[in-house]
């Protein structure tokens, strides 16, 4: 391609490529991550098979990947019950609760479908969106990410924490993510083919469908209460996530340290002048106690915190180099393969 081409190239947004309309779907996949849902199960198959049944899938055309992350409820067997009666349903268990983000990764790994869609497992993605889903992707779009209109089945005081969330990611990130974008989302193939290329370790979805790229498309949905259960995610927990995808789409926590050092050489730098200034001109004055406490507790304060963000990066990575595998499986129901590693 010669120089003027590529600056073609660069100039058009993706956006404005006209969308291929594409036909009918040869084989849909739907992946769903569990960590005790035995209470929301029954139902979820229920209405998915009526949703598919909609769409004309027919029992050879459509798979559903559960993927048990290590529940200890009686999730698996429940799966393992579907699968008797259903054909399409296929299943893996991991050996522990690995988390969400292992579950969703194993899940698309083992996917097979040309289309397919990543759902939780409580009902609070409807599956009665699906279609309107598959249509976006029939008018072109490689991925449809289901943005929730109204986060009020949140308690007031995480909604206020994930708003401030999206905010400072947004400033300091090297990708958009969609706002009240959760983890109910349709890819084409080649985006599954690019997400599971992907190395990382400390994985972050939600960042990581931003950063391949493609197509991307919103459909608004109102979130659905829990059909059973409970939430998994702790306020330690989510907070421990928010790190993670801070830190695995963003290193400024990591350079802004320098640029907090050069202000406080600039201020120190002209308050020692002045010092100096002072002294020559009227005399050694009474020694100041608190100006120095002030500067060696506030300098040691930041201190302390370049180094905790330090530490939260070298922690990480020293989990990328250990390579261990993502996930480990204790067992695969539906798969001919045996059993792997993530
Ligand atoms: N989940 C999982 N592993 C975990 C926690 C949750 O696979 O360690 C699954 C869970 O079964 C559900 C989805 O992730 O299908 C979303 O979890 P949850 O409803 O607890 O999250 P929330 O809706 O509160 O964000
Ligand atoms: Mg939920």
């Amino acid at each position: 391609m010669s120089r003027p081409d590529l600056h073609l190239a660069l100039a058009q947004p993706a956006a404005v490529e006209p969308a291929p309309a594409r036909g009918r779907i040869a084989v849909l996949s739907i992946v769903i991550p569990l960590y005790n849902e035995s209470g929301s199960l029954g139902l979820l198959h229920q209405r998915l098979g009526a949703v598919l049944d909609t769409l004309g899938l027919s029992v050879e055309r459509r798979e559903l990947v559960f993927v048990d992350d290590g529940s200890r409820d009686t999730t698996f067997a429940e799966v393992a019950m579907l699968r008797a009666v259903d054909p399409c349903v296929r299943a893996i268990r991991f050996a522990r609760n690995f988390g969400k983000e292992a579950a969703m990764a194993a899940g698309l790994r083992a996917a097979t479908g040309d289309v397919v869609i990543l759902m939780d497992g409580d009902l609070q993605h409807p599956p009665e969106l699906i279609p309107e889903m598959v249509r976006r992707w029939q008018q072109g779009a490689d991925m449809v990410t289901a943005v929730r209109r109204s986060r009020d089945t949140d308690p007031w005081l995480r909604r206020q924490l994930s708003q401030a969330f999206y905010g400072l990611f947004k400033r300091v990130s090297e990708v958009a993510l969609a706002e009240g974008g959760g983890d109910f989302r349709l890819f084409d193939r080649k985006v599954v083919a690019a997400i599971n290329s992907l190395p990382e370790r400390t994985r972050f979805m939600k960042g990581i469908t931003s950063w391949v790229g493609f197509r991307q498309v919103e459909v608004d949905f109102d979130p659905e209460e829990r059909a059973a259960g409970a939430s998994a995610w702790s306020m330690l927990r989510l907070l421990r996530y928010a790190v993670d995808g801070l830190s695995t789409f963003s290193t400024l926590p990591l350079r802004v340290w320098s640029l907090v050092g050069m202000a406080m050489a600039a201020i120190s730098g002209l308050y020692g002048t002045w010092l100096v200034v002072r002294t020559a001109i009227w005399g050694i004055d009474v020694p100041g106690y608190a100006s120095i406490m002030v500067a060696v507790l506030f300098l040691s304060g930041i201190q302390l915190i370049s180094l905790g963000v330090l530490g939260e990066y070298v922690g990480r990575i020293f989990t990328e180099v250990k390579a261990r595998p993502l996930f480990l499986v204790a067992e695969r129901i539906g798969f001919d393969e045996p059993a792997e590693r993530g």
